[in-house]
């Protein structure tokens, strides 16, 4: 059973690059244009299999993404055809919540003016677009998760993001063993600063697999 977290603008040539044709899960951390303007390619999902789709976002989130993309929820005349797509609410504030058998829970944290939600599924976590973790958020999950996927932006320190110095120092508080560092910008450059990471913590980059 594949779940997404996040559906992104070239979300359409990841799913074919990664050969998934057949989703019915979706989980959003937020809604800003780079984790959602891919919610479009849903729709030819649906169209090409028929499948019903569950995308699962925070309650405040729902009138917003079916505001961006009302064709793909009310009637506007055309006869093109909706998708299948139900849109379920998190936990609210948080908490844990199952998709068939997999339990998964979701924290909130700060991003600038919005929250976001990181996602937990037993010792693995992907959790992007947050500027820190809470004291209760770090002692909750310490020593619970071994493989954890985060962004670590750039060097540099950023309003409303964790830079890549903060999001490995947070997978040190956690006691992650193994920390991957996404949602990087073109400040980053993979070669040269590969070399920097300290042991246990390595860049993502397109296409990357990783066996749990
Ligand atoms: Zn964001
Ligand atoms: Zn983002």
């Amino acid at each position: 059973m594949p779940i997404v977290i996040d559906t992104g603008p070239e979300f359409r040539l990841q799913l074919l690059r990664a050969g998934v044709l057949d989703l019915q899960h979706v989980l959003y951390t937020h809604l800003h244009a780079d984790h959602c303007h891919g919610f479009d390619d849903l729709r030819g999902l649906y169209f090409n299999n028929k499948k019903p789709l569950k995308c699962y976002l925070d309650s405040e989130y729902v009138s917003e993404l079916k505001h961006r993309f009302h064709y793909a929820f009310e009637d506007t005349g055309y006869k093109g055809g909706r998708p299948d797509i139900e849109l379920v609410k998190l936990p609210e504030g948080g908490g844990v919540f199952k998709i068939q058998d997999c339990e998964i829970e979701t924290i909130r944290l700060q991003h600038g003016n919005v929250l976001v939600n990181g996602f937990r599924f037993g010792s693995f976590a992907y959790v992007t677009d947050f500027k820190n973790f809470t004291e209760e958020q770090i002692s909750s999950w310490r020593g619970k998760i071994d493989v954890m996927i985060s962004s670590g932006l750039r060097w540099s320190s950023h309003g409303t993001h964790s830079s890549t110095v903060e999001t490995i120092a947070i997978f040190k508080e956690l006691g992650v063993k193994r920390g991957i560092l996404t949602h990087l910008s073109h400040d980053i450059d993979y070669q040269r600063d590969m070399a920097r990471m300290p042991n246990g913590v390595e860049l993502a980059y397109d296409g990357m697999t990783i066996t749990l």
